[in-house]
């Protein structure tokens, strides 16, 4: 089967059950805020420049556990920010599964090799002989592979250094979820760091030495060359890894003003308009056949400019310190608790938003900012809660989740991949290379 036949019955018989009560709106995947911190700067991510004066700030462990019970999401996209900068991040995760929920942490990758070191090291002093050795045998592996270096097989055999601290272990339930925008060369460009894309490797197949799910999350901007994509997706089906989503990258507020004010960069050169998005993603069709793409045949349809759909924000809602972000993950309105653009709690933010002034309709945008955006928040739940259903969309979803799943290509290749500065072609981004140019 493409994906776990566990999560997909669970998710369907969420959205049956729904539907059957005759709710007309309701939640399938939580966006999940923590926090807004961040280790790194990256071209195009709006959240870093919208919530830049509340940037310590965090969400109380309850409040998040809280909002996941409130708007009962099946999915709860844990993101940020950085999530894994979360001090509780371990109980969080936790605390959701044990809610029942399926949990994708959405994540730079650059701690994820300490999480499962701790993972490791807690592991093992609970371990039977049997368990132990199976442990031993994957530290093995782990150092031949370079994965982990001497020191931190030494560090875990000591154990954890808090026995009482919760970690994060291997579960059906729960993914990590890799941001990757391209290859090694670009994805490094984009978030303006060298060496990032390194560690999304190295962590990924920590992960699946180690028995975690993994996915991954792209975004596609102008320059995105599909072809380099592709190599990136043959590579990480090689890798073994268990799916992917992508989105395109429209030019939503904030984005916008973080690249003018921070880049001096003009957003029209990076993000992609309507025509670019359906001119991009034509060849959607052929990848969702070959590659294991978490979504529905309808959205990729959609992508690929073959059918139309309305925007459904209200079913991926966003939640973080300042509450329930109104209407969607990409703008925020002058409505909500005070004006801030957020409401209290979720069935405010459904009752008081006004759902008709926004998305595309016939070709149409309700709301300027709205016209460029095809995002996988706004329309795939369109899709996913057939919402906009056409004769045959059920059985061409159900032929989708149920049909066997894309084999590795094996045409990954990591001479390919690893395109930038390992191969002597890195290049200075960010703040590095801005004090460079001041000084030269
Ligand atoms: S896109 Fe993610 S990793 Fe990059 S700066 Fe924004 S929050 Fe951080
Ligand atoms: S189309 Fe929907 S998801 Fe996209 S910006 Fe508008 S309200 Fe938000």
């Amino acid at each position: 089967m493409r994906f776990p036949l566990a999560l997909t019955t669970k998710i369907a018989a969420y959205i049956v059950g729904n539907k059957l009560r005759g709710t007309k709106k309701f939640a399938t995947v939580l966006q999940l805020e923590p926090l807004h911190t961040c280790n790194l700067t990256c071209t195009g991510c709006g959240r870093i420049r919208e919530y830049s004066t509340s940037m310590k700030d965090v969400m109380p462990l309850e409040d998040c556990l809280g909002a996941a019970r409130e708007c009962n999401a099946p999915m709860v996209s844990i993101c940020g920010g950085e999530p894994l900068i979360y001090p509780q991040i371990e109980a969080l995760t936790n605390g959701l599964l044990e809610q029942g929920r399926i949990v994708y942490i959405c994540t730079n990758a650059m701690f994820m090799r300490k999480k499962m070191r701790e993972w490791m090291a807690k592991e093992l002093i609970n371990a039977n002989r049997e368990m132990r050795n199976d442990l031993e045998g994957k530290i093995g592996v782990l150092l031949a592979r370079n994965l982990i270096t001497e020191k931190d097989a030494a560090d875990i055999r000591k154990g954890p250094k808090d026995a009482n601290k919760p970690v994060m272990g291997p579960s059906k339930w729960m993914y990590w979820n890799v941001h990757l925008d391209g290859l090694e060369r670009i994805h490094d460009l984009i978030v303006e760091r060298e060496g990032v894309f390194k560690e999304c490797i190295l962590a990924i197949k920590m992960a699946k030495i180690l028995g975690y799910q993994v996915a991954t999350n792209t975004t596609v901007y102008k320059e995105t060359d599909m072809d380099e994509l592709e190599q990136m997706f043959d590579y990480l089906s090689d890798l073994g890894v268990d799916g992917h989503t992508i989105t395109p990258g429209y030019d939503y507020d904030a984005a916008k003003k973080d690249m003018v004010a921070r880049l001096n960069l003009q957003p029209e050169n990076f993000f992609l308009t309507r025509d670019l998005t359906v001119e991009k993603f034509r060849r959607m069709e052929d990848w969702m056949n070959r590659y294991t793409f978490f979504g529905t045949p309808v959205y990729f349809e959609f992508l690929a400019g073959k059918r139309d759909l309305t925007c459904s924000a209200w079913a991926i809602p966003t939640r973080n310190i300042k509450g329930w972000k109104a209407p969607c993950y990409f703008m925020t309105d002058a409505v909500g608790t005070n004006g801030t653009g957020h409401y209290a709690s979720y069935s405010e933010l459904l009752e008081n938003v006004d759902w008709d002034k926004y998305g595309v309709v016939d070709g149409v945008a309700r709301d300027p900012r709205c016209e460029n955006c095809m995002t996988h928040c706004g329309y795939e739940p369109t899709a996913s809660l057939g919402l906009n259903a056409q004769p045959g969309d059920t059985w061409k979803t159900v032929r989708f989740n149920f049909g066997a799943r894309p084999k590795p290509t094996g045409r990954g290749s990591e001479t390919v991949a690893f395109n930038g500065v390992s191969s002597g072609n890195g290049h200075l981004t960010g703040k590095q290379a801005q004090a460079e140019a001041k000084a030269g």
